[in-house]
């Protein structure tokens, strides 16, 4: 066993608690591993099911992307790692607790929020955020089970993969989603939408859009959909034709858009169009519902920004979907930037006071972020990796100074939840309730069918159970 410095010379291996059981909670946890100190590691997770927005956010859809749970797996199947799911950080179990059971604490509680957009009568009935419509279709616990798709025509505001993501499922029909893993009251749902139309709308340019080409082209994959641009929505400036030439990404989603632009239009059922340079001005109204959206034509002004024209234009919508960013929650005991949505931090240690010279006074001791808390919510699953290694670096760096936690034996924290009497799941709850969900999805076919209940995922998971 490798000495632990820092605990008083004791021969155990440092305890950690990762909070926050998505990519990046997951890829810390392996990131400790592969280091040659030996760790101790509990990921606290407040869903009763591991993997954060892969289960709750990744589109049903895209069971390749689904897929990287497999590989996730493999770390959670190593002895040296515990979950702790259906635990709420802040509710459940607080900083000054974990302090006694754990060294150090790590936090990747990443982002489930919508960013709001500033736009009158953005809070009519029938405009939504993205991430609840996202959470309604990945059928997350948490949000109601039925939703109103009795919209012809639909805005999505927001030109990056959400906004694609949230697009192209409005535009499938129920039956093209049917073989992925959507729980039965989404497919109900899904076969009642009457969207018809779906306009996606970026402010900016296509040089501008933030999706990423293989998303984009994949619009054009489902026999269901016509993907339309305008051509007089294809156009560029000096800083546009920069951006195109530095990077690769952003060249190949201009072209795509150019060859949709010139293309005849075919007779799919579902038209969905990307409109550029046109700004939400507001959101109309009548009798309190979403009525239309007026928008105002924008146009570039040489460094790949854009300025108003003063030309509005009014599009039939009944309903808005804001895709326009995702946002954090606040952390309880941590500081918290409201503006950038992160809990400030260098490399991941959890900044205090910017201008103290000394560790101590600088950072929050023996506290760490990762991930989509620790960088904002932008950037692919894989990115957290990088996030993780970063955090884990500097944790390892500081392990030598760390006051020991009281508690380090792992059974004292499992007696503390349980004399609280909180319900946890575990790693082989986890594994139960993945057979169940494939169970359900065998009759018809399908790799597996979602339970969303928290009570029926609990049921499966058989809490307490290890
Ligand atoms: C709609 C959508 C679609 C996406 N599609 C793709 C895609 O196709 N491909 C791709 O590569 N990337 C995709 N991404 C990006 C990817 O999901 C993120 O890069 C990644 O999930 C960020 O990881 P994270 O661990 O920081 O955060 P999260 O995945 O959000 O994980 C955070 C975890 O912390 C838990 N948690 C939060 N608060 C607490 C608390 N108080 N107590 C206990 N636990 C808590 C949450 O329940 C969650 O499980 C998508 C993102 C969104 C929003």
């Amino acid at each position: 066993m490798t000495e632990h410095a820092g605990t008083n010379g004791g021969d155990r291996p440092l305890r950690i608690a990762i909070v926050g059981a998505g990519p990046a909670g997951i890829y810390a946890a392996d990131a400790l591993m592969k280091s040659d100190v030996e760790a101790s590691i509990d990921l606290y997770e407040r869903m009763p099911a591991p993997f954060g927005l892969i289960r709750y956010g990744v589109a049903p859809d895209h069971p390749r992307i689904k897929g990287i749970i497999t590989a996730l797996h493999k770390v959670l199947d190593k002895p040296q790692v515990r979950l702790l799911g259906n635990i709420d950080y802040g509710t459940d179990i607080d900083l000054d607790d974990l302090r006694r059971f754990y060294d150090a604490v790590i936090f990747s509680t990443g982002a489930n929020a919508d960013r709001v957009l500033g736009v009158p009568g953005i809070d009519l009935d029938g405009s939504y955020g993205a991430a609840d419509f996202v959470s309604w279709y990945d059928g997350h616990p948490d949000v109601p089970r039925e939703w109103p798709l009795d919209a012809e025509k639909v805005a999505v505001l927001g030109v990056g993969n959400v906004a694609l993501d949230v697009a192209r499922v409005l535009a499938k029909t129920g039956d093209e989603l049917l073989p992925t893993e959507i729980p039965p009251n989404v497919y109900e749902g899904l076969k009642q939408n009457k969207a018809l139309e779906v306009h996606v709308f970026g402010r900016r340019g296509p040089a501008q859009a933030k999706f990423t080409p293989l998303e984009l082209r994949e619009l054009d994959h489902s026999p269901n959909i016509e993907v339309i641009v305008d051509p007089e929505d294809i156009d560029y400036d000096e800083g546009s034709e920069a951006a195109r030439r530095n990077s690769k990404q952003v060249d190949m989603v201009c072209n795509t858009l150019e060859q949709w632009a010139i293309r005849d239009v075919g007779d799919r059922q579902h038209k969905l169009f990307l409109h550029f340079f046109e700004s939400p001005a507001e959101v109309l109204g009548a009798d309190g519902k979403v009525a239309g959206l007026r928008t105002e034509r924008t146009t570039l002004d040489g460094t790949g920004n854009v300025k108003g024209t003063g030309n509005h234009k009014d599009w039939d919508v009944q309903a808005i979907y804001r895709a326009v960013g995702y946002l954090s929650q606040n952390i309880p005991a941590l500081p918290f930037d409201e503006q950038a949505g992160t809990v400030p931090n260098e490399a991941g240690r959890v900044l205090l006071n910017d201008s103290a010279d000394t560790p101590a006074e600088r950072f929050l001791p023996q506290t760490y972020v990762t991930g989509w808390i620790k960088r904002g919510p932008v950037g692919l699953i894989g990115h957290t990796k990088g996030d993780a290694n970063e955090t884990i670096a500097c944790l390892l760096d500081d392990a030598s100074a760390f006051t020991p936690a009281a508690e380090p034996d792992p059974e004292a924290v499992v007696k503390f939840l349980e004399d609280k009497g909180i319900p946890f799941t575990t790693w082989a709850g986890w594994y139960r309730l993945d057979a169940h969900e494939r169970s359900l999805g065998e009759p018809e076919g399908r790799e597996r069918v979602k339970v969303v209940e928290r009570e029926d995922m609990l049921r499966a998971s058989e809490p307490n159970k290890v």
